[in-house]
């Protein structure tokens, strides 16, 4: 009998969002064997992740070393506890980390989902090869990371990179976050939506837009009215992109990053919205910086959070 070695062991990475939980079982190497995902309505996340973990050890004959969980909120370096989460409030009771280690009888690793999605495409999508990487997650909300010489760049409280809350239209709308006028009161999905609506009550050039006819259109609805030759949905898809093209510049001249790299779905417009962020981002900051950064979109897809969620898990085993 030969000694099993420490890469054959497997880690579970989750991803928890409002609507439903997305599970990996992942090689120590960043590779996924198999996925699970359930989109049950909110219940309790302890039983909906040791519902998962289960399910995925029957999938595999590999053993499972331990559990990690990419969350939309902040967490806790000193604690583990959830401190911050708006969009999955449940996760904030208790401590969630005891009571899944508890559930599942493995340790827990929980990590901020653009943290962990970041660990991800640094490891094993986009970021590959690069030494250090900005991430930027939009989607309903926008996240963002920073990994130097390897490492995530946590910051003095833990909760660096909130690339969401850079203030891009000091004269703006009021953000969740307090603030007036951050980068997600204008490029997150929800709020691309907002301004699409705004400007088609009140522009007329707006009326041959394919938009005006669903009232109850979606980003990627708009991007896709886009990629199919809606003037309209194009230019709301392009002033997008500017605005976050904008905060990118800031990023590119204070952190001068190898790589920058760009997920969640908002992305999925492609290059509609590829090519704005990054002439935005040339237009605004120091050309040697830009000059030395790459800007490009993710690869992994919604396998980056559990992905990274496990390898943050393995290193902390
Ligand atoms: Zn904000």
């Amino acid at each position: 009998m030969t000694a099993q070695s420490p890469n054959d062991q497997t880690y579970v990475g989750v991803e928890l969002c409002a609507g439903s939980a997305r599970a990996a079982l992942v090689s120590a190497g960043g590779e996924v064997v198999a996925r699970r995902e359930s989109a049950a309505p909110p219940e309790d996340p302890v039983v909906q992740v040791a519902r998962l973990v289960a399910e995925l050890r029957d999938a595999s004959s590999a053993q499972v070393a331990a559990v990690g969980i990419g969350l939309p909120g902040l967490v806790s370096p000193a604690t583990g506890r959830v401190i911050i989460s708006s969009d999955l409030p449940s996760v904030m009771r208790g401590d969630l980390r005891a009571e899944l280690a508890k559930a599942t009888g493995l340790p827990v690793t929980l990590e901020n989902d653009a943290n962990a999605g970041a660990v991800g495409e640094y490891a094993a999508g986009a970021g590959r090869g690069s030494r250090d990487m900005f991430y930027v997650t939009i989607g309903s909300g926008i996240g963002g990371a920073i990994i130097i010489g390897g490492k995530l760049w946590r910051g003095a409280s833990g909760f660096a990179g909130e690339f969401g809350h850079i203030t891009i239209d000091p004269e703006g709308v009021v953000c969740v976050c307090g603030n007036v006028g951050c980068l997600e009161t204008v490029a997150s999905a929800p709020n691309i939506v907002r301004r699409t609506r705004e400007r088609l009550m009140r522009d007329s050039t707006s009326s041959l837009s394919r938009l005006g006819l669903n009232k109850n259109f979606t980003a990627a609805d708009i991007a896709h009215e886009a990629r199919g030759g809606d003037d309209f949905a194009a230019l709301m898809i392009e002033r997008t992109g500017r605005y976050i093209g904008t905060a990118i510049a800031t990023v590119v001249n204070l952190l001068n990053t190898e790589r920058v790299v760009l997920g969640g779905g908002v992305m999925e417009a492609g290059q509609l919205i590829l090519e704005p962020i990054i002439r935005e981002a040339q237009r605004r900051s120091f050309q040697p910086n830009f000059e030395s950064t790459q800007i490009v979109a993710a690869t992994l897809g919604p396998d980056a959070v559990p992905i990274g969620a496990a390898l943050l898990a393995r290193d902390a085993t």
